[in-house]
């Protein structure tokens, strides 16, 4: 295959068609990230949802492989790398391991693998959106100080139009992958007057309002903060309408959106920021499910589809990147119910936008991708700690999974991918792994496969018919 298109290249080129370097396959690509959402998590919301496997919307896309998430490594630590024999290995071990906040039993050599020099959302999120290896912390900039285009921006620069929406911080890391530039994810406030300013994308949406707390209530005086949406100058213009951006910030405005009730004018662009101050659920009072959810904030299938819409009525191709942030969160904090929750949130967000696609566009032009940018907890089965990567346990549908965390921070394992519609096959064509180790989730041997997080990031630059620019 890439000696046909090699081929093809060279004679576009003769006619002076310099952009046609690729076949394009997708006209729009739709990259979909449960943050931190290993095999496992997947399977304990699926259990809870629907009493079995197999059953989510995903199951059903024409491609489902396997991808190593890791980065360049911590700063002064040594480059990441993934390999399946360490992984698996079923070696047991009496000493702990000192996760981030709480100490765990070791239990097997391969845990304490995995659990080792895991990438950070900020370098995945680089590695999906710009298709290069970072330090940890780093977004869009290489380790020798290059600026990397991400995929949003090499898309415009070819004539589409891009967004980046999540249902936590709009200049949280994994969003901000595929938005800003910046030496660390942690310069939330210079992140946020980027984004604002630099005028690039067309669709942006994601927590963090100034004046609203955890629970979606007004807060006032010392309270306010306007560091996540790039300053109190920066948010007036925002709310004002004098910085380039249609701001929305009620619920009404992302409904609107998504029903389609709101014209979306050509060159507008919107900027929706959540009333409330971290994400749209898991920061409520409580820690499981039963605890009321904030009736004042959409839900990620209402802001996708409010953000579809508004690339749509673009008239150009485009890359949307959709983030379930929150899963992570779930996923630190060692809480099952929280995570489940967050995962079927992001689970509905994916139906809804496969109706989109199919009611908007089609399989024919437009490529989904859903996948995770890491593993984090190592969320395994009851008895993971004398039986090597046993799986969690179904306990039927309403019912939580039996389960056990072995870390609250981010593991290195191989995470799922799944893809469907335009230039799917690329991805399966570049999962050249093989990790038979993933038979232990019940993973049948023709998905034991993986590719690595740039060359997911190659292949929708492939499918969309783009030149690799970094
Ligand atoms: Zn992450």
């Amino acid at each position: 295959m890439t000696r046909i298109f090699h081929l093809a290249a060279i004679s576009f080129a003769a006619l002076g068609l310099a952009s046609a370097a690729n076949a394009q396959e997708a006209r729009n690509v739709i990259l979909m990230i449960s943050d931190g959402a290993g095999m496992t998590t997947w399977q304990a919301a699926s259990h809870y949802r629907h009493g079995a496997l197999g059953q989510e919307v995903y199951d059903g896309f024409d491609v489902h492989v396997f991808m190593s998430t890791y980065s360049q490594g911590r700063e002064d630590g040594e480059p990441g790398s993934y390999d399946g024999v360490p992984a698996w290995d079923d070696t047991p071990t009496d000493d702990v391991f000192e996760a981030r906040d709480t100490t765990y039993p070791q239990g097997f050599e391969g845990y304490r693998y995995l659990r080792t020099n895991a990438t950070d959302s900020a370098a995945a999120g680089t590695a999906l959106a710009s298709g290069v290896k970072v330090r940890n912390g780093a977004l869009n900039i290489a380790p020798d100080g290059t600026r990397l285009s991400h995929i949003g921006q090499t898309l415009a620069a070819n004539g589409g139009v891009f967004g980046s929406i999540a249902d936590v911080y709009w200049s949280h890391a994994t969003p901000a992958a595929f938005l800003a530039h910046n030496t660390s994810r942690q310069n939330y406030e210079e992140i946020g007057r980027q984004i604002v300013t630099d005028q690039a994308a067309t669709v942006v949406m994601g927590a963090g309002h100034p004046y609203f707390d955890n629970n979606g209530l007004p807060r006032s005086g010392e309270d306010v903060d306007y560091r996540y949406v790039g300053g109190a100058d920066t948010w007036q213009a925002l709310s004002a309408g004098e910085a380039g951006w249609t701001s929305i910030d009620t619920l009404t405005g992302f409904e609107a959106l998504a029903s389609g009730e709101r014209e979306i004018a050509a060159g507008e662009r919107i900027i929706g920021t959540v009333p409330v101050a971290a994400t749209i659920r898991f920061g409520r009072d409580g820690d499981g499910m039963d605890d009321p959810l904030i009736p004042t904030v959409p839900d990620l299938a209402t802001m996708s589809v409010g953000a579809l819409n508004t690339l749509h009525a673009q008239d150009a191709p485009f890359f949307l990147m959709i983030e379930g942030g929150a899963v992570d969160w779930a996923a630190h904090s060692n809480n099952l119910p929280r995570i489940i929750e967050e995962q079927i949130g992001f689970n509905l967000a994916i139906e809804a936008v496969v109706d989109w696609v199919e009611t908007h566009s089609s399989w024919e032009e437009t490529l989904i991708v859903v996948t995770t940018d890491h593993g984090n907890g190592l969320l395994l089965g009851p008895d993971s700690l004398e039986e090597a990567f046993q799986n969690v346990v179904g306990q039927g549908a309403g019912h939580l999974p039996l389960a056990r965390w072995h870390t609250d921070n981010h593991t290195n394992e191989l995470v799922p991918v799944w893809a469907h519609g335009a230039g799917a096959e690329r991805i399966a064509a570049k999962a050249t792994g093989r990790d038979d180790g993933l038979a232990a989730w019940g993973i049948p041997e023709e998905n034991r496969i993986y590719l690595d997080n740039i060359e997911l990031n190659r292949a929708m630059h492939d499918a969309l018919g783009l030149e690799f620019p970094n």
